[in-house]
Parts: C-alpha cells; sequence; structure tokens
C-alpha cells in the first residue's frame, strides 16, 4: 500500500487523539482501512501526506463551495487576520454577513453567529421552547443536527417514538423531551402532535435530508409541516446547515418556498472558517438576550477571519449563474454514474439538488432512513475504496451527502466517471 505515511501518522494520533480523529466519521469506521491524512488543498483537489492527490467531494462536509483556498477567500482571511484574529467586541463584518444573510432569505429578519451548527440548532431550539413555553421538540429518524443531548435521538420507525438516547452520557430524562418521526411521513407528524401537541415547541427538520444520504422531501411534505405548525402553535425550524447557500441561493426555504419561524446555518456560511449561525422573525429574535431573556453566548461568536470568509464566499455565490453551474456539474455526475451503475449491472439511484448529490446502492425510491438502511453496504464499501485508490474522494459513509463546488470543472467529473466505471465493476461482483 502506497499510504506508509498517512499510517505512521494514524498511529501516532491514535496516541495523544481519540480514534485518531477530531469528529468520528473521518475515522473510516463504516468503510475499513487508514483515511489519509491531508497536507493540502487546491480547487477541486487535495493532496494526502503520500503525496496522492484526490477529487474530492467531500469538501469538509460541505463549506468548500467555492473549493480549497479560493484565492478570494484567502486574501480576505489575510486582510482580516492582519488586523488582529479576536476581539470579543462588535465589528462591522458581522454587520456585512448578517445583512447577506438576510437578504438572502426572506424568513429571516435577524441572525445571530456562533461558531458551528451543534451551537446554532442548540440555540434555535432553545429560543423555541423560551418563545412558546412548550418543552417537547419533533425530529425527523436519521435527522442530524449536531451533538447537542436533545438532539442525539435517531429512535423508532412506523410510527412517532419517543426519544432513545443515540449515545451513552445522555440521560434518558434529557431526551423525553424529543419526539421522533420518520423522514417524508406526515402522517406520523399527525399523530406526534395529536398526542403532545400542546406541549410541542417546534418541529426541527433538515428541508433536504444530508446526513442519511441525500433524500429530498416529497412534494407537500414541508408544506404540511408548516400548516402543522401553525395549527397547532408550534414554530418551524429549518436545520439548513447544510442546505443552506448550498441548495440553491437562500437555502432549500427558496428553493421549495416554504417560509420556515427560524433556520439554522453552517458550513457555506463560514466559507471554510468556524462560523454557524441562527436567525428568524424579528419578534421571536428579540427575545434573545440582550433584548430578552434567553440566554446564549460565545467568545468566538462573530469571528472577524470567519466573517470575513464567509461574507466572500458568499459574493461569489451571488454572482450570475452559481447555482446553475453546481448544479450542472452534480448532475454530469450523477447522471455518469447512474448510466455506469447500469452497464455494470448494479441496482443504483442517485439524487441531485444544486451543489448537493446523493446515491444508494438500492433500486429506489428512498424516502427515509428505514429505506437508507437498506442499501447495498458492502457494495458501498468496494465502490468507495475503488474510487479512493483511482483518486476520487467520497465520503467515506453510505449516509452523507457527496458536494461540488464551482472549482470543480466538467473534466475533473469526466476523470472521476473514469474511476467509478472501474469502481462499479468491481462492486458488482459483492453479493
Ligand atoms: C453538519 C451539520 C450540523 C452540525 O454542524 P457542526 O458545525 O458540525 O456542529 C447540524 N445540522 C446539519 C443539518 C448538518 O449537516
Amino acid at each position: 500500500m502506497a499510504n506508509d505515511r498517512s499510517r505512521q501518522l494514524m498511529s501516532r494520533a491514535r496516541r495523544v487523539i481519540p480514534g485518531g480523529v477530531d469528529s468520528p466519521v473521518r475515522a473510516f469506521k463504516s468503510v475499513g482501512g487508514t483515511p489519509p491524512f491531508i497536507v493540502s488543498g487546491k480547487g477541486p483537489r487535495i493532496t494526502d501526506a503520500d503525496g496522492q492527490s484526490y477529487v474530492d467531494y467531500v469538501g469538509s462536509w460541505g463549506p468548500l463551495i467555492l473549493g480549497h483556498a479560493h484565492p478570494g477567500v484567502l486574501r480576505a482571511v489575510k486582510a482580516a487576520a492582519a488586523k488582529g484574529t479576536s476581539f470579543g467586541a462588535p465589528t462591522e463584518l458581522e454587520i456585512e454577513l448578517a445583512e447577506r444573510v438576510c437578504k438572502a432569505l426572506p424568513s429571516v429578519d435577524c441572525v445571530r453567529f456562533v461558531s458551528s451548527g451543534t451551537e446554532a440548532t442548540m440555540s434555535a431550539l432553545r429560543l423555541a421552547r423560551g418563545a412558546t413555553g412548550r418543552r417537547r421538540i419533533l425530529k425527523f429518524e436519521g435527522g442530524y443536527h449536531g451533538h447537542a443531548d436533545a438532539l442525539l435521538v435517531g429512535a423508532g420507525s412506523g410510527v412517532a417514538t419517543l426519544g432513545i438516547p443515540g449515545s451513552p452520557g445522555v440521560p434518558r430524562e434529557f431526551t423525553r423531551l424529543t419526539v421522533s418521526a420518520p423522514y417524508n411521513d406526515l402522517n406520523a407528524v399527525e399523530s406526534a402532535f395529536k398526542r403532545w401537541g400542546d406541549d410541542l415547541a417546534c418541529i426541527i427538520v433538515e428541508p433536504v435530508a444530508g446526513n442519511m444520504g441525500c433524500i429530498p422531501p416529497e412534494p407537500g411534505f414541508l408544506s404540511g409541516l408548516r400548516e402543522i405548525c401553525d395549527r397547532h402553535g408550534s414554530l418551524l425550524i429549518f436545520d439548513e446547515v447544510m442546505t443552506g447557500f448550498r441548495v440553491a441561493w437562500g437555502g432549500a426555504q427558496r428553493r421549495f418556498k416554504v417560509r420556515p419561524d427560524l433556520t439554522c446555518l453552517g458550513k457555506v456560511v463560514g466559507g471554510g472558517l468556524p462560523a454557524a449561525a441562527f436567525g428568524g422573525r424579528r419578534d421571536l429574535m428579540k427575545q434573545m438576550a440582550p433584548d430578552g431573556p434567553i440566554y446564549q453566548a460565545g467568545t468566538l461568536s462573530g469571528n472577524p477571519l470567519a466573517m470575513a470568509a464567509g461574507i466572500t464566499t458568499l459574493d461569489e455565490l451571488a454572482k450570475p449563474r452559481s447555482y446553475e453551474t453546481l448544479e450542472a456539474r452534480a448532475t454530469q455526475l450523477t447522471e455518469g454514474l447512474t448510466a455506469l451503475a447500469a452497464d455494470a449491472g448494479v441496482e443504483f439511484t442517485t439524487v441531485t439538488l444544486g451543489g448537493m448529490f446523493g446515491f444508494f446502492f438500492h433500486p429506489g425510491p428512498v424516502r427515509n432512513f428505514e429505506d437508507a438502511k437498506k442499501a447495498h453496504e458492502g457494495r458501498f464499501r468496494r465502490f468507495f475504496h475503488q474510487m479512493l485508490s483511482h483518486g476520487v474522494y467520497l465520503a467515506p459513509s453510505p449516509f452523507e451527502a457527496g458536494f461540488v463546488s464551482l472549482a470543480h470543472r466538467p473534466s475533473e467529473v469526466a476523470e472521476t466517471l473514469e474511476a467509478a466505471r472501474i469502481a462499479f465493476r468491481s462492486a458488482a461482483r459483492v453479493r
């Protein structure tokens, strides 16, 4: 194997970092093998410690929609850094990014910046509970909203069930107020509301699911959630940490024309630096401290380097045809994959939305987490490793979305499809 250096680094890392990684999915547990240690990235490519280069479809799990080391982002971050890296005091850059976010998302009158998507969803939940005076929340199975206690619930299937903690260290009592339902299932949501409606503060949903593979909302699902929330006086929270500025300018809420009460952003909005946000209706956001009584804070929130990266990223994306280009590139990829899978006689289904795509080793349709779990794991694993050894870096799990950037050209996609031709033939042999 030509990954000697990565393997050495992994054994060194494991001595001082649990599993050698700072976020679990990086460890390749669901596909096996040693993850490449990355030393640099440029445009659509990354290079590992053994000098191997890859066309990258992870993009740091979504933020790098302009590609790696984008010259404009680097310039903005360097300029900000030269003036000081953090003040813990208000800066104009925060206003600049907030104004852009509010303009792009019609449902967002005011926004507060935090440092991670986890913080954004955690804070939005607190606001929803504080504003409604209710305790329960509803999420969807297979929906990921960061690792806050109340949201680490995957449990149940078929009908709405009470939350079972998804991790040791989360007391049962902390998730008892989390109700979960299958994605794309309005009937299950209705039954949950029949039972707990007057105590449900909110529904939190990924408007396009991106953490159980990529699963789009069925027609009427998001507007159905809006209607149920309105009928019961609950708030609708769109967790657009992944989809915001990814599936369209202004996110899934603009693409699907449904207006949430609160929105969580992250990933793209920080342009590759640690920034995330929650925002929404002014009357709700005014209840946050210091205007109101609901507390939330952060030492590095609105960090100038992250604001600078976010501003530059959004300004690039605001240019004409960005999302057409992203979607054309992602479509070239998924249509190519579909054709190659058919040639190889492999059951396969794909989805494309803006700069986000997904694929399952399953004939489809895939509507929810239960369906996603039926995809062929062995074939995914073989396909993944074949692609990696042919210079294509995909997310190392069948339950992740893929991302293209504006730096991906048709030639990189063509190169990817050449690798996929071989990978599908190999995957076809896995029974
Ligand atoms: C990535 C993600 C989060 C968590 O964001 P972090 O910055 O990793 O804490 C929350 N929600 C969704 C939908 C995500 O994709």
